[in-house]
């Protein structure tokens, strides 16, 4: 495989999304225009003017309590609310629709420290996180509201976020979210194909290749996958099939949570500064239905492709829907297996 990693003009399936991406990495010659500096560790670790610090008042007069480690709140400006008003309406014989966007938006900080990062915490710390977010879930499946869960972050200005607070938000709704169908259907069409599951044949051709991989133990493998949209786009599986965080065992979870800090880990390592990310946790819905075939996993698609060079979704991205990558899965995984932890 290695020597045609680097054949021009290929293009790659992605099996989840059922769609092409494009690899022109031949092109990717343009150097480095970026001063290369730290920019986590100019925080302080307590800041009166954050919302998100222990003790200090939020939006609408509510106080964050002192709190230590991980704090749970109901966002203050709830993108979904339990209250929305019941609307049911459509129109032109029911081309046009809406109803009323029903859930919960919490908050989930971190860390009380307002200058550390899951990079920078003890192992421990990130379990608790990911604890966290299994009660969080355990919570959400008993309400017969909610359909499905996004528990999401974005890190870094670059993805517009300006408060550095480490946190991340979840969006507990009654629709289906629109990925985690398509995965549910691509997994579905490989099964009857196939005969054999789409996640597990993806981590095992994963395995095999070995070249992607960034992060490994015995509870949970993260790669680059082969059809990567993104330079340094990653995904962390547990290695044993759960639908969500619920089912995980103590030990899955620690494990999953140490693959997830060794890959925020190289990802700050790779150009040496607090590395921004959208990141979201894939998960089948909490509906009250099984759903044996589905695989959660964490999805890490950072925009960056060199400091200070982001990926623009412009013309082939936004008006086709196909990505057009400018750098090849086996080399940014290889920079990411090179950084020193
Ligand atoms: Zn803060």
């Amino acid at each position: 495989m290695p020597n045609e990693i680097y054949d021009k003009w290929q293009k790659r399936y992605h099996p989840l999304r059922m769609e092409w991406v494009v690899y022109s990495a031949h092109r990717n010659n343009r150097p480095w225009s970026f001063d290369l500096k730290k920019h986590a560790s100019q925080a302080p670790s307590y800041d009166p003017g954050c919302y998100l610090c222990p003790g200090n008042q939020r939006a609408a007069g509510h106080a964050n309590p002192d709190y230590h480690d991980v704090f749970v709140f109901d966002n203050d400006y709830p993108v979904v609310g339990m209250e929305a008003p019941n609307i049911q309406w459509d129109t032109h014989d029911g081309l046009y629709q809406k109803a009323s966007a029903k859930g919960i938006a919490r908050v989930v900080c971190y860390a009380r420290e307002h200058n550390l990062t899951l990079s920078d915490v003890p192992p421990e710390r990130v379990a608790r996180v990911f604890e966290v977010w299994r009660e969080e879930m355990i919570g959400f499946a008993k309400n017969p509201d909610i359909h499905s869960v996004l528990i999401f972050e974005n890190k870094g200005e670059i993805v517009g976020v300006s408060n550095p607070h480490p946190h991340c938000q979840i969006y507990a709704v009654d629709f289906p979210l629109q990925l985690i169908e398509r995965e549910q259907l691509a997994a579905e069409q490989h099964q009857s194909i196939t005969g054999r599951n789409l996640f597990a044949d993806i981590i095992a051709a994963e395995q095999k290749d070995g070249l992607r991989i960034v992060a490994e133990n015995d509870e949970a493998v993260a790669f680059v996958p082969f059809f990567a949209r993104y330079a340094y786009e990653v995904l962390v599986f547990p290695k044993r099939r759960h639908a969500t965080l619920i089912t995980l065992t103590d030990k899955e979870l620690q494990g999953l949570a140490a693959a997830y800090q060794e890959v925020v880990r190289r990802f700050d390592g790779v150009f040496d500064l607090s590395f921004p990310y959208v990141m979201n946790i894939h998960q089948a819905p909490v509906d009250g239905k099984t759903y044996p075939d589905y695989h959660l996993y964490v999805h890490f698609q950072p925009p960056l492709r060199q400091p200070g060079l982001p990926k623009y979704l412009a013309g082939p991205e936004i008006g086709a829907g196909n990505f057009m990558a400018d750098t090849m899965p086996e080399e940014k995984a290889a920079e990411l297996r090179a950084v020193k932890l």
